[in-house]
């Protein structure tokens, strides 16, 4: 995952993202994701409620007709705006000039993600919200003016927001640990497989090495030395044993699956054996 692509879910989980608009009268109740404008205010604490009216014009690139005109009486107006021709900031600021108190801006082609709205917040004191096509022409359909028809929510707060950057920031730093902790690994193999660098010895120069048979010392004291270091059973007399470089001496067929199976060295004194290579 490149920084730019971290830096921008930081970017989008510290502002909220997400939050839902709902339209709803006795016989109908919709709800659509809605996703808060990068400027201006938000919706905070419990949201607004309010009558929703589709601007006039559409796109409210010029000052919207029907004003809202309820400022000062306690209810609220929303504005319908659909997006293209002029800025989001434009689009805002039209439905504030109005008298409206928040601005539903939405997509003018289907997506499958909200537009987070960008603009100067200087001078505006109405929030607003991006809502899909098909979210937004329902509301225009189905929206008659009346009074708390649409209820927009609170987004998202800053604090689920951090708690959601730390966890990412963490979960990040994890794969990221474990990423290069496999990479390393796999640079050993490779590096190892580049030098051909065996990780065993081959059987024709193991088959080389010295045989001997054991022979029981006469003194039975100095028996507790002589054990394989491999299987740990004490030699009987007439066992094959077999000689490393070093001098020392295992059981044949406990060196041998060794050389060949785990390890190019002496088991007692890590001398390494030519594999062969
Ligand atoms: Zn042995
Ligand atoms: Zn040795």
């Amino acid at each position: 995952m490149s920084p730019r692509v971290v830096l921008l879910f930081l970017a989008a989980a510290l502002r909220p993202c997400a939050a839902l608009v709902r339209l709803h009268s006795a016989t109908f109740s919709f709800t659509f994701l809605d996703a808060p404008a990068r400027f201006g205010p938000r919706v905070g604490g419990d949201g607004i409620c309010g009558s929703l009216r589709a601007a006039e014009p559409a796109e409210a690139c010029e000052p919207i007709k029907d004003r809202g005109g309820r400022r000062g009486t306690g209810r609220k107006a929303f504005v319908l705006i659909a997006r293209g021709n002029c800025s989001f900031e434009e689009k805002v600021r039209a439905a504030q000039q109005a008298g409206f108190d928040a601005a539903v801006v939405y997509d003018d082609e289907e997506k499958s993600s909200l537009y987070s709205m960008v603009g100067e917040s200087e001078g505006i004191h109405i929030p607003a919200i991006f809502v899909s096509k098909m979210a937004g022409e329902t509301l225009k359909k189905f929206a008659r003016g009346e009074d708390d028809e649409c209820c927009i929510n609170s987004s998202m707060d800053e604090t689920a927001g951090t708690v959601l950057v730390m966890s990412f920031v963490s979960l990040v730093v994890i794969i990221s640990v474990l990423a290069s902790f496999l990479f390393a690994r796999n640079c050993r193999l490779l590096r190892h497989g580049v030098d051909n660098h065996p990780t065993y010895v081959k059987k024709y120069v193991v088959e080389k090495l010295p045989c001997s048979a054991y022979i029981a010392p006469c003194s039975s004291e100095d028996n507790f030395l002589e054990a394989c270091a491999i299987c740990l059973e004490d030699y009987n007399n007439g066992d094959m044993l077999r000689h490393l470089p070093c001098k020392h001496g295992f059981h044949k067929i406990c060196i041998d699956s060794w050389l060949t199976k785990w390890g190019t060295f002496c088991p007692i004194c890590k001398l390494e054996v030519t594999s062969g290579e």
